[in-house]
């Protein structure tokens, strides 16, 4: 409390003098944050931007997951008085561009959005519902959480029916086969609650398939039993919805060489292969139908099913080049952050839970790697020197990034800084948290062992401003600073934003800060200034949004 009193005194003495980060910049409006030092305050959008991308499902050191998701949802709440458009275009933006990791944050907000006071916001909302729910499992999501924030009234039964209708034939036939349920929401429950009105003998067709009364026409016990319409609605499927009439097929033979000339003709994807009929043959049909998403998913169960071999083996091979593939990773919206968790559980040979194991192909290791970088697309270097400083204080190991129950906030900031290292040519990296410390990373190691490297040296408090001070004390030429962190900075003996004002008067070098933020809070390092800018971490674009704002 007296060193208090005196820092105060002392900054009322030299205001332009550096400030103790347990007490607010005179002149700013800043917060304190959870470790009891003071921030700024990200306006509303910038907290929704944040949420969209980082999501809250796991907390942070400081909070948990359901004050966090809280927090949020009030921030949310604000956005949409503010300005309900705005909110729904920013979803459909972030969403739609692959950005997150995670969609489930979208479908929260927009099934927020759905729900606002605001008539004019709900329509808006709705009308844009299949650009977020892309597939089955996203509306699903999108039912569980709009089922609780308000009624099915006409306008969302509507719009749920809309997402069914507008859908062409065979894309209506894939949802509906592939995507069967989740969050104990299935297909069925949803068109029994919407009740859509089929636009066609198709739809009709597809629709009544979906909600088991043309499976119960041969259920003798069911009053809609009638073996002739089964049989008729049978064949109309196999003509009509051919990838219907395939799966059904699929359950119905035991002739497996006909199970795997349906795979092919079809192209049908790996959910419509019931468990016992997954044979080596059927999986070296499919693999050539898989999504690079499905096969980042599925490595374990390929691994285990032994039809990936270690050398001179056509699958392995062709998932090797399916995860090399720019195009496709770009089309399939694949996740660095996804591919970076699908690599660590591939790479370790166990599930989370460890009731899954399976020996790991370093080919598809090595593979995975590479994946994680082609997935950030094309990074524009900037030919700046760079400052990597990342927060390696104890509450970086706090939380795990997009609920994934393995990776830490400090060993996904270290696989992040992997893509600077790689992309652009003069930089140098640190850690920090009290001190200053060298790492022992570089761009020739795999993300394993920097992951590793960085969760190491994993603790301590928290003093942002030190790459600046650092740099400056060491007369490093710098033109921006990276600064991984929770912006949980309580330590230092001035703030990050005064340490980069002392560094660009010492030094002549108008360098820019970018605090890259790890977790959905409010707090942030610095304003939002031409030399300061402040963005959500975990975000596919964010190499590229920072490579923009170095390049002016
Ligand atoms: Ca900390």
């Amino acid at each position: 409390m007296k060193q208090n009193i005196y820092s105060q005194a002392a900054q009322k003495m030299n205001p332009n003098g550096p400030t103790p980060q347990s007490q607010p910049i005179p002149g700013k409006t800043m917060v304190q944050n959870a470790a009891g030092g003071y921030v700024f305050e990200v306006d509303l959008w910038q907290r929704l931007d944040r949420f969209l991308i980082l999501g809250s499902e796991s907390g942070n050191y400081y909070v948990g997951k359901q004050q966090m998701t809280e927090d949020n949802a009030k921030n949310v709440a604000a956005c949409i008085v503010a300005d309900g458009k705005r909110v729904v275009d920013t979803v459909v933006t972030i969403s739609d561009a692959g950005r997150a990791a995670k969609n489930d944050p979208a479908l929260f907000v927009l099934a927020m959005c759905a729900s606002a006071e605001n008539v004019a916001t709900r329509k808006y909302a709705l009308q844009n519902l299949a650009k977020v729910a892309r597939i089955g499992t996203h509306l699903f999501h999108f039912v569980e959480y709009v089922d609780k924030m308000r009624g099915w009234s006409r306008s969302l039964r509507s719009a749920i029916s809309t997402w069914y209708t507008d859908l062409p034939d065979d894309k209506l036939a894939l949802q509906l086969t592939k995507y069967q349920s989740r969050d104990g929401w299935s297909h069925r429950d949803i068109l029994r609650l919407s009740h859509p009105t089929p636009t066609s003998e198709n739809q009709m067709l597809a629709f009544k398939w979906a909600v088991d009364k043309f499976h119960q026409q041969k259920d003798k016990g069911s009053k809609n039993y009638n073996l002739d319409a089964y049989a008729q609605d049978l064949q109309a499927l196999k003509e009509k919805l051919p990838l219907i009439g395939a799966f059904e097929a699929v359950k119905a033979t035991d002739d497996m060489r006909e199970v795997v000339h349906l795979i092919e003709q079809h192209k049908l994807p790996l959910e419509l292969i019931p468990t016992e009929k997954r044979t080596h043959e059927v999986y070296d049909a499919i693999i050539p139908n898989l999504g690079v998403g499905a096969l980042i998913r599925q490595l374990p169960t390929l691994t285990n099913a032994g039809v990936l071999g270690e050398v001179g083996s056509a699958n392995t091979k062709m998932i090797v080049d399916k995860l090399h593939d720019m195009e496709l990773l770009k089309k399939g919206r694949i996740h660095p952050i996804q591919v970076l968790l699908a690599y660590a559980t591939y790479k370790s040979g166990k599930s989370f839970r460890g009731t899954n194991t399976w020996r790991p192909i370093q080919k598809l290791v090595d593979a995975l790697d590479e994946c994680f970088y082609l997935a950030f697309g094309t990074i524009v270097p900037t030919g700046k020197r760079m400052l990597l400083g990342l927060d390696i204080s104890g509450s970086m190991s706090g939380g795990y990034v997009i609920g994934s129950e393995q990776l830490r906030p400090c060993e996904v900031t270290a696989a992040m800084s992997m893509v600077t290292m790689r992309t652009e040519q003069d930089w140098v990296i640190k850690g920090f948290s009290t001190y200053f410390c060298d790492l022992g990373i570089s761009p020739k190691q795999s993300l394993n062992e920097v992951m590793r490297r960085v969760a190491n040296l994993n603790f301590g408090g928290t003093d942002c401003s030190l790459p600046m001070i650092y740099a400056e004390q060491h007369k490093l030429p710098i033109d921006a600073f990276l600064v991984y962190t929770d912006n949980e900075t309580w330590a230092g003996k001035m703030h990050p934003v005064q340490a980069l004002k002392s560094y660009q008067q010492k030094m002549g070098i108008p360098a820019k800060l970018i605090s890259i933020a790890t977790t959905a809070t409010n707090g942030a390092i610095a304003e939002e200034t031409a030399y300061t800018m402040n963005i959500a971490g975990f975000d596919a674009a964010a190499p590229n949004i920072i490579s923009e704002f170095i390049r002016g």
